[in-house]
């Protein structure tokens, strides 16, 4: 047998002996130990630990990086969309691809093989961020798949005009329709908002990622759209092409207010992308005591069988002051938030940052380490699978569709001298 790539001594599974990973053609063609085969390209993962390329099923590139230029001082929801409304009047193309590249290469470095990037579409920015998005989708294609949303973070009934920006976005090539519908003015707007959604998305068959309520609690019916939704999808037939992103309000719900709407999820196959960075820095801003952590039911939405993905959502703007597109950081986070802590649980964790991530933006078909399908993944200075999450180790080799984009090399050297004290060197070399 002749192979683009063989991938030697691999863990896939803790306790499973090592295996070998031919791919050729961009797919992998053989799982086994000890594979013969002639190889264009030879890695040695040498018992290292591999995951399926990590999926990052909700990401703003358009507002990443402006931490430094309007810093926000109060950390609401309301500050944030207001402080980064200033900085998005004055957005430039070259500006916005810049910033843009270096969160996607930092993504590629983590071992991330595709990213559903949510553009602000409205009158503010116009289409700036669809159309570099555009560019950055060619430019990007050999390293990850970017899908596009049109996404009014402004409103669309608040913001007349914006609705006519999402059909040409959706013209100039977004592949996913958008939406925020809590950014109206009443809960009326908010469900003639989310009708708009619908019917856009019926208009170009493509799939919905709204965020929707994102708030402490559901007092204010704006900030409780998820039932609609629902009902919505599975009138309109959406099952299994609706995500909604943030869905904080549903953690203020006694169990029996929120077992009903975990089973319509459930039965909408409605995709939850928990945001956790995002939803813990706003969260429980008015809090003086206790504060609330802010984030969507994560438990019980697992539980009851809802497919839940993670995501690093903003990286250093007003929404978000930190961040490195790094979705083991973000999943790390996440298993101490939700209380993920369990052998299954930390798994689960990882999975939600992968196959769970991929099932979210419809891309499960191609998905995984198995015979037959794409060769995405990454290996892991790490020998478990079960330690990826807890070491957050480099990204030792990252593979999308059958190429080496990236090989880390990371030595660290700890010299112990006989008086105690200690040097540590340290050096890590990344290229995508
Ligand atoms: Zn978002």
């Amino acid at each position: 047998m002749n192979v683009d790539l063989l991938i030697n001594n691999v863990c896939l599974e803790d306790g499973e002996p090592l295996k070998d990973i031919a791919i050729d053609a961009g797919r992998i063609v053989a799982i086994e130990s000890g594979i013969e085969a002639r190889a264009t390209e030879t890695i040695d993962a040498a018992g290292r630990a591999a995951v399926p390329g990590f999926v990052e099923p909700h990401m703003h590139l358009d507002k990443a990086m402006l931490h430094r230029r309007l810093p926000a001082r109060f950390g609401t929801l309301e500050e944030a969309i207001r402080v980064t409304g200033i900085l998005k009047g004055k957005q430039k193309r070259t500006d916005v691809l810049e910033r843009s590249r270096a969160v996607l290469d930092a993504a590629v470095r983590n071992g991330t093989v595709a990213i559903r990037a949510h553009p602000d579409v409205d009158l503010i920015q116009g289409l700036i961020g669809v159309e570099t998005l555009l560019e950055l989708r060619d430019e990007y294609e050999d390293l990850l798949d970017l899908q596009i949303v049109a996404f009014p973070q402004e409103g669309i009934l608040k913001s007349a005009g914006t609705l006519d920006l999402m059909e040409r976005a959706m013209r100039l090539g977004a592949d996913v329709v958008g939406g925020c519908p809590y950014n109206e003015l009443n809960w009326s707007d908010t469900k003639a908002h989310i009708d708009a959604v619908f019917a856009l998305a019926q208009r170009h068959d493509a799939p919905i990622d709204m965020h929707v309520d994102f708030s402490d609690e559901p007092s204010d019916q704006r900030f409780a759209a998820t039932s609609y939704i629902a009902r919505k999808t599975l009138e309109t037939d959406w099952r299994g092409r609706v995500s909604l992103g943030h869905v904080t309000s549903l953690g203020a719900l006694k169990p029996d207010e929120l077992q009903p709407i975990i089973e319509l999820l459930h039965k909408a196959d409605i995709s939850v992308v928990t945001l956790p960075a995002t939803d813990l820095y706003l969260g429980g801003r008015q809090d003086a005591s206790n504060p609330r952590r802010g984030l969507t039911p994560v438990k019980a939405l697992y539980q009851g069988g809802v497919n839940v993905a993670y995501s690093s959502n903003n990286i250093r703007n007003a929404f978000t002051p930190f961040g490195n597109a790094d979705m083991l950081v973000i999943g790390n986070m996440l298993a101490h938030v939700a209380q993920f802590g369990t052998p299954e649980h930390q798994l689960a964790i990882l999975q939600m940052g992968t196959r769970n991530a991929a099932s979210a933006i419809g891309m499960e078909r191609d998905y995984g380490i198995a015979v037959g399908k794409q060769a995405d993944l990454v290996i892991l200075d790490t020998y478990k699978v079960a330690d990826v999450l807890l070491d957050i180790p480099p990204r030792a080799w990252v593979v999308k569709r059958g190429r080496v984009t990236v090989v880390t090399r990371h030595e660290c050297h700890i010299h112990r001298h006989c008086c105690g004290h200690a040097t540590v060197s340290n050096h890590t070399d990344s290229q995508p």
